[in-house]
């Protein structure tokens, strides 16, 4: 089953068939919406909108920890998740797809481990996360938005594919680049976007830190399609809410038609080490954790303790 976390008109575009909604509850509390859980050809979806029906969480207030592991719960093994990002580079103009390889968190109100506060009380739990999206899953998305909207599948990762391609819908796409996390809900100053910039990070975002470090906690593979909505600020001129929406719906479409591509080509089998992500990373000896905390947390430590 894959997972998926976006905007409600993706949800709608990709008309699973028999589709039910679950209602999961979690040791983390409720997520953003009841699940909506459905098959595209062969392949189980569990789509969450993130930031809930009707958009009511901000980027800081997504009960990411409820989200993740809701999808755990009902057997999702890989997430896919959309964004709408800030664009850093002049070479990704708005309505680009990016799949993004690299993320630098800049979040400081977030709670981004499922091992901390009471939930995760006396357990401790150091994950790696060098590479913070599924490298083959990252790899695969990249692929298909590739092929889905331009018929190139040769770009290299960081360059986009040139804008001559002759794709359905003549969308530009790129494979790799850093996602830098803002907290938000404001864009970013000027002065932020510059410096940005000047360490190299190519999109700006507000929701993959937590998401993406509680998906590999939760051993799941994790990536991303990243829509451009806009030129963030540093492009001498402000970002307006209308301009975003209208590319984000732009975007809408391209993300639908590059994940159903990714969904209908992905191969059964996970080939990347993120099922046995905590394999080893729990530091506190089994005996010494609280009993309370390891039946809260058996979806996922159960298999190590
Ligand atoms: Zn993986």
């Amino acid at each position: 089953m894959i997972g998926l976390f976006g905007g409600s008109g993706i949800y709608e575009a990709l008309d699973l068939e028999g589709v039910r909604e679950e209602q999961v509850q979690t040791p983390f509390g409720d997520p953003s919406a009841p699940l909506s859980i459905g098959f595209l050809g062969e392949t189980e979806i569990a789509f969450l909108p993130r930031h809930g029906r009707d958009h009511q969480f901000s980027p800081t207030d997504v009960p990411y920890r409820a989200n993740v592991h809701a999808l755990k719960q009902v057997g999702a093994t890989r997430i896919v998740s959309s964004n709408a990002v800030g664009s850093l580079r002049e070479d990704l103009p708005p309505r680009t797809i990016v799949v993004p390889d690299r993320i630098f968190d800049r979040t400081s109100k977030r709670t981004s481990s499922f091992f901390e506060g009471e939930a995760g009380e006396g357990i401790v739990v150091h994950t790696g996360f060098a590479d913070p999206y599924c490298p083959h899953l990252t790899e695969h998305l990249a692929e298909a938005a590739s092929d889905a909207l331009t018929g190139n599948s040769d770009a290299e990762a960081g360059e986009s594919t040139d804008d001559s391609a002759d794709g359905a819908e003549g969308t530009e796409t790129a494979a790799g680049g850093t996602y830098v996390c803002i907290e938000g809900p404001q864009f970013s100053t000027r002065a932020e976007s510059d410096f940005y910039r000047a360490q190299g990070f190519d999109l700006v975002g507000m929701t993959a830190i937590p998401e993406a470090k509680l998906a590999r906690e939760a051993e799941l593979c994790y990536a991303t399609l990243a829509g451009v909505t806009d030129y963030d600020v540093w492009h001498d001129r402000e970002v307006s809410l209308e301009e975003v929406l209208e590319n984000a719906a732009a975007n809408r479409e391209s993300i639908t038609a590059a994940l159903r591509r990714a969904i209908e080509t992905l191969p059964e089998e996970r080939d990347c080490d993120c099922e046995h992500a905590i394999a080893g990373a729990i530091n506190t000896p089994a005996e010494a954790i609280p009993a309370e905390t390891r039946d809260r947390l058996s979806v996922l430590v159960g298999d190590y303790l």
